[in-house]
């Protein structure tokens, strides 16, 4: 086991706190969970939340169930509770995911790092978008509008980009026209759908963004492999990312491929083999993947992948106590198989340490922080 205890954190995937606090079990599952909100119970059923549940209740000295959790975290302030469990868990940056909760539901960035972190938000595509769908503009000027807030991502704040693609229409990102892609929003309009929905649209959308992103070094993160019900887990599978990989727009751009592609860690470790502009996240809190899952997300990705191009993350979902249960679990994890690195004599002891912390925290450091 490579001890990475004093190792700091960089949560390289996370998202805002949610501005007030889960008040009944019912709405302390549903951050847990990628199903139906209707059935968000079921998450009970899950080795991983139950672990969590354990831990905080630890954590706060009361029972190891979800009704006292419950009881002893929803009247905590949360930027007061955010500063906590940073400071214990060591974690000193946060690479956030802004499109998820809505603004309006999350905690605001001034809080966030009034909590004493570093912060490096992201301008999540679709649902900038999507706010501009809303707003009833026709296809001219939502595009003109999208690219005017592209263009201006990197001097609103922003330190890289986030594509939903995987939730619409999968990973098999590929060129459309601007005829097909208002033709799409069209019909979508038909149907009184103000997301970006259709794949036309979606692509469209992305791959107009990545020439921005390559000339202000802005890495755009896709989501793949587990998440929520809208996505269908077969077209997220990231070798459906060649198509766009080998395009013109993605030359020169850094593309991070979310939580670990579960279950397509192989396919995942392999792209960053190949591409040395793909970087493979590993999420360890959210989406629920326990000890076993992620000893072997972390075996295949030190096996296969690069080591400069791997990051951990939380996927924190709106509560501060997944951010320190990723952090805990990625070093827990992460440590016990570049201990088996060295056992094997694959890996010198002072090569895993440095590794260890390149991946919790050099790596994201460098590609969102813009350090060396
Ligand atoms: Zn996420």
């Amino acid at each position: 086991m490579v001890d990475l205890s004093q190792v700091p954190f960089v949560d390289g995937h996370m998202h805002p706190p949610l501005r007030v606090r889960p008040q009944t079990v019912e709405e302390y599952r549903w951050p847990w969970f990628e199903g139906l909100p209707s059935e968000s119970a079921h998450v009970a059923e899950l080795v991983p939340y139950r672990w969590a549940i354990r831990q905080i209740a630890d954590e706060l000295g009361c029972a190891a169930d979800e009704r006292a959790v419950v009881r002893a975290t929803r009247e905590l302030d949360p930027m007061t509770w955010l500063a906590t469990v940073c400071e214990r868990s060591q974690t000193v940056a946060l690479v956030l995911d802004t499109g998820y909760p809505p603004p309006d539901e999350s905690l605001p960035l001034d809080q966030i790092r009034a909590a004493g972190v570093e912060l490096a938000p992201l301008l999540r595509l679709e649902a900038m978008a999507g706010d501009l769908i809303a707003e009833g503009l026709g296809f001219a000027d939502l595009i003109e509008r999208y690219d005017a807030a592209v263009d201006g991502a990197r001097a609103a704040g922003y330190a890289g980009l986030k594509s939903i693609a995987a939730y619409r229409s999968g990973l098999a990102i590929r060129r459309w026209s601007a005829d097909e892609a208002a033709e799409a929003l069209a019909r979508q309009r038909a149907a009184g759908i103000t997301r970006v929905q259709e794949q036309a649209l979606v692509d469209f959308l992305l791959l107009r963004a990545l020439p921005v992103a390559r000339r202000d070094g802005l890495p755009v993160q896709l989501h793949a492999g587990y998440g929520d019900r809208d996505l269908d887990l077969r077209l997220v599978n990231p070798l459906h990312l060649r198509g766009m990989l080998a395009s013109e727009e993605a030359a020169g751009v850094h593309f991070v491929v979310l939580h670990a592609a579960w279950p397509y860690v192989r396919e995942g470790a392999f792209l960053t083999a190949v591409y040395a502009n793909v970087t493979l996240d590993v999420a360890a809190c959210i989406p629920p993947l326990g000890h076993a899952a992620l000893l072997e997300a972390w075996r295949c990705a030190l096996a296969v992948g690069a080591v400069n191009r791997l990051h951990a993350s939380s996927d924190a979902a709106g509560l501060p106590e997944q951010i320190a249960l990723g952090a805990r679990r990625a070093r827990s994890t992460l440590g016990q198989v570049l201990g088996e690195l060295v056992a094997s004599g694959e890996l010198s002891a002072g090569e895993a340490e440095r590794d260890g912390e390149a991946i919790l925290s050099g790596n994201s450091r460098r590609l969102y922080f813009g350090e060396r």
